[in-house]
């Protein structure tokens, strides 16, 4: 019997008090505690009659550190960071300024390479960063600036009154496998928040449930995804500059799959490299982590990599739905920011600006709110409102029908792109309606048997130990560590379906598009298909693609015990 974490009910929780909470110290949450404290003293200084208290400010981290969640691999546009803090080049921890890029379309041998890099995916000027050291510095800031970031503390669950936001509770420490209290339990914390900010990353818990309680997404497209798998490779030297950029499109997926790769060149030969699946292909085989794999051996990859060290790896879900698929942001005692309301723009693959800029907007409402001390709906909504007049909207308005292009394959996607260039974002239609990911998963007997054209990238990679890997290899080097002894944070909620109707309708994909192999499928003489889901929780990289794809949407990813969770510190 496999049992799921959830906070214990019925007990006594250590309350406490806060103006204002912010769960999840990435970009976007950082950001906000920073623009906040930034607005609280200006206003001190300008009203020492009425002064506003930064104490019971709270960012809450569910990583033992901040930014050990956070894997390198990210090109910051500078854009929200010269709005959030003057001289910020100077100090932030930056490998690079891009100055050399290109982009390929590959082919199973050859490397197409383009003229000239497509406008939306220049890169020049923009930094190379490590986002574990970036989001370390930023905290940093917030800190300074007398703010309280507790970290290895998770949002676990929230507590409503009425139709308002009014606690978070953190998670409970100390609790057995079997649900059971072990002697050092300890309870999670109730947080009685004015205001609520979530900034939880992809396909966060509480937002998910925040989301479903209000039917925050209707009359929305649903929202897509994609998942980045990552590693970060030393190369010999000259084999990618420092400051380099490059991009493929193309194989091993074929042109009925959205994706594609990168590779930057950090500092000290370091370089990231990626391949980003979306999370709508039809084949339940499909393994991401093979993508990878498979991609690294093409001969134009290969000769950049030969002879280098994969030093980390992990995977991270982003967004990728847009502006049609945006939930409401604000509502009473709580907005929503960064990549859990989908803040990112999938044409330039990018969102770390954006969830500064989306963080900063929050700060802003909930400072005005602080001062009319009125923390409603009505009031909250202004942060829509100002997300509506600024850069962000002009951005992604002009790429809002992108992604839903692509529903139908790579050329009809580079169709509807021409076309909606040529017309300031529209394209055929005002609206691109689109289908969640996961609804475009076809069951075996509608697939060849033998995988087709997609042979290359189904069931899991074998490697070979040097220049690609299998999961288990890549897994080790993602630093994972959790609590062992506590309940499963996946939580499915039928696994009779996995025990039946999935073996024989999809073959259990979440053994294939889990990159960390925490869904294994094991021999059970007492199941009519003879086999049994297992897991392995401890595995889990947080990157919320079971949550995601699984067919039948029976999963849901919630966090573990604060402080387990991959560990990317210092990359
Ligand atoms: Fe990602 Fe889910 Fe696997 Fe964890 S269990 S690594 S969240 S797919």
């Amino acid at each position: 019997m496999i049992y799921f974490r959830k906070p214990i009910e019925g007990i006594e929780r250590p309350q406490m008090e806060a103006d204002v909470t912010i769960v999840g110290g990435g970009p976007a949450g950082m950001a906000c505690a920073l623009r906040l404290a930034q607005l609280i003293d200006k206003h001190n200084r300008r009203h020492p009659d009425s002064q506003l208290s930064k104490d019971n400010i709270y960012v809450l981290e569910k990583a033992r550190e901040v930014g050990q969640h956070n894997l390198s691999g990210a090109v910051l546009d500078p854009r929200a960071m010269d709005e959030l803090l003057s001289g910020w080049r100077d100090e932030a921890p930056l490998d690079a300024q891009v100055e050399r890029e290109s982009f390929y379309y590959l082919t199973e041998k050859k490397a197409y390479r383009a003229p000239m890099m497509p406008p939306p995916m220049r890169d020049h000027g923009n930094y190379i960063i490590s986002i574990n050291r970036f989001v370390k510095w930023l905290s940093e800031k917030v800190e300074q600036a007398g703010i309280t970031v507790f970290t290895g503390f998770a949002g676990a669950d929230l507590r409503f009154d009425g139709d308002r936001l009014a606690s978070v509770i953190t998670d409970d420490k100390g609790v057995d496998k079997t649900g059971q209290k072990k002697s050092n339990f300890e309870p999670g914390y109730e947080l009685k928040s004015k205001i609520t900010i979530l900034a939880e990353g992809t396909r966060g818990s509480l937002t998910k449930q925040l989301v479903g309680k209000f039917n925050l997404d209707k009359n929305r497209n649903p929202q897509t995804y994609g998942v980045g798998v990552k590693e970060l490779w030393e190369v010999p030297s000259g084999r990618v500059r420092k400051g380099e950029v490059i991009l493929t499109l193309g194989w091993p997926l074929t042109t009925k799959e959205y994706g594609g790769s990168w590779l930057y060149g950090a500092k000290d030969n370091l370089v990231s490299l990626g391949y980003v699946t979306g999370l709508d292909y039809a084949d339940p085989r499909l393994d991401p982590q093979r993508v990878l794999q498979q991609w690294k051996r093409h001969p134009h990859i290969a000769t950049l990599l030969e002879g280098g060290k994969m030093i980390r790896y992990g995977a991270k879900s982003i967004p990728y739905g847009g502006w049609f698929s945006m939930p409401q942001l604000a509502g009473n005692g709580w907005m929503i920011v960064g990549d859990s309301a989908g803040f990112l723009n999938s044409q330039r693959l990018k969102g770390i600006h954006l969830a500064i800029k989306s963080g900063m907007l929050a700060a802003e409402a909930a400072y005005e709110a602080l001062v009319a001390n009125n923390f409603s709906a009505k009031q909250l909504k202004s942060f829509k409102e100002k997300v509506d007049a600024s850069w962000i909207k002009d951005e992604l308005w002009e790429v809002r029908n992108f992604h839903q292009g692509f529903e139908n394959g790579l050329i009809h996607g580079l169709f509807h792109t021409a076309l909606q260039q040529l017309t300031g974002g529209r394209g055929l239609h005002a609206v691109y309606t689109m289908h969640a990911g996961h609804r475009r998963m076809k069951h075996l007997d509608q697939l060849p048997a033998d995988g087709g054209a997609e042979a290359r990238v189904l069931g899991n990679a074998k490697g070979d130990g040097r220049l690609s890997f299998d999961k288990l290899t890549d897994l080790y080097h993602s630093g994972t560590k959790h609590e062992e002894d506590q309940p499963s944070h996946l939580v499915i909620h039928d696994t009779n379906i996995c025990n039946t109707r999935c073996v024989t309708e999809f073959g259990n994909p979440c053994q294939h598009f889990c990159p960390a192999n925490v869904y294994e499928m094991e021999e059970a003489s007492d199941t009519p298909s003879g086999k049994r889901i297992h897991l392995n929780p401890s595995n889990c990289v947080h990157c919320k693609t079971c949550d995601i794809m699984d067919p039948y949407e029976i999963i849901t990813w919630v966090p573990p015990e604060g402080g387990g969770g991959p560990n990317y510190d210092g990359m």
